[in-house]
């Protein structure tokens, strides 16, 4: 009984080990909401930074094929440039972002950062030079500072500080009993989306990562928040070659390049000031927005004089 008693509990901690050095990235994982899809290839190699230019070429992609999402997707983002892409909800552009960062493989094309196709690196290289805003931040069950020093685990409380004000959650978090040491996520503190999506971005500003992708929030922000997180955004994307998602027209003005994706295929790309000219696809999602947010502004006056 000795003899079988202490094999079984030696089995029990090592599995205790190795469950504690598994639950970040399990965590991690949990966070995104995504499966392990994609394994390192045998001699991935890690990935060389040059200056981070992105290029998508022929990029075909299916969940489930049956249904097509991506169908020959090819732009390129130039280094230190910001490339936006806009389309319909469903349309398939939170999926590129999916597929840079590699959570799915591309399933004919290529994806290539500095020359190099994404499939043949680490994927730990690959996640170490991108920051990804996703479009839902999960916050972990810790503290705020934990959340925010997950961008850069040797980071000091002053840098995480500095970068909570750049994210404009700063003076937010000081307004906290706690502070920093408040606890958030599913049993603490419950933060907004417009806050949660401000600590995602100081993890990043902490990260301080060469490319950059913007998934925005969806969620009806107020304009002030929004405003606010633009202002953010626009700090940290300043010389970092940057992919954002953007459903909010208002934040593509200023993009080297807007990419209109519908139906699997890029609709129409240009500037802001051609595709107006073009007066298509994105024209129209224009004017529909600026009648959107009048409309908006004109309720709020009246609710304002009431
Ligand atoms: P967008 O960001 O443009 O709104 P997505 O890239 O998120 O669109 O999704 C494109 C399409 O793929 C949608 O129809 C969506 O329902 C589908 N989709 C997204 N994720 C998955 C998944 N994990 N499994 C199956 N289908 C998915
Ligand atoms: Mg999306």
């Amino acid at each position: 009984l000795m003899q079988l008693s202490i094999p079984l509990n030696f089995i029990g901690f090592v599995y205790r080990e190795i469950r504690q050095g598994l639950t970040d990235i399990e965590q991690m994982f949990d966070l995104l909401e995504v499966q392990a899809e994609v394994v390192d290839c045998p001699g991935a190699r890690e990935l060389a930074i040059d200056k981070g230019a992105i290029v998508f070429k022929d990029v075909h992609f299916a969940y489930d094929p049956a249904r097509p999402i991506l169908k020959g997707i090819s732009f390129e983002v130039p280094a230190g440039k910001t490339v936006a892409v806009v389309g319909p909800s469903g349309a398939g552009k939170s999926t590129l972002s999916r597929l840079l960062y590699r959570f799915y493989d591309v399933q004919q094309g290529s994806i290539t950062i500095d020359g190099q196709d994404v499939r043949s690196l680490t994927q730990k290289s690959l996640r170490a030079a991108i920051g990804m805003v996703p479009q839902d931040t999960v916050l972990f069950n810790d503290t705020i500072a934990y959340n925010i020093r997950y961008g850069r685990t040797s980071a000091s409380q002053a840098e995480v500080e500095a970068a909570a004000d750049i994210a404009q959650i700063g003076t937010f978090i000081e307004t906290l009993p706690e502070g920093y040491d408040a606890m958030v996520g599913e049993r603490g503190l419950k933060l907004s989306g417009g806050e949660k999506q401000r600590v995602a971005i100081a993890r990043t500003v902490l990260k301080s990562p060469p490319i950059l992708i913007l998934d925005e929030a969806t969620s009806a922000l107020d304009t002030r928040t929004e405003q606010e997180i633009q202002a953010a955004l626009d700090i940290v994307s300043r010389n970092r070659t940057t992919l954002v998602i953007a459903h909010r027209l208002s934040t593509v003005i200023q993009a080297d390049e807007i990419i209109v994706l519908k139906d699997g295929v890029i609709a129409e790309r240009g500037t802001h000031g051609e595709l107006i000219d073009r007066d298509g696809l994105y024209a129209s999602m224009w004017s529909r927005q600026r009648e959107a947010t009048q409309a908006a502004e004109q309720l709020k006056k009246v609710q304002d004089e009431d």
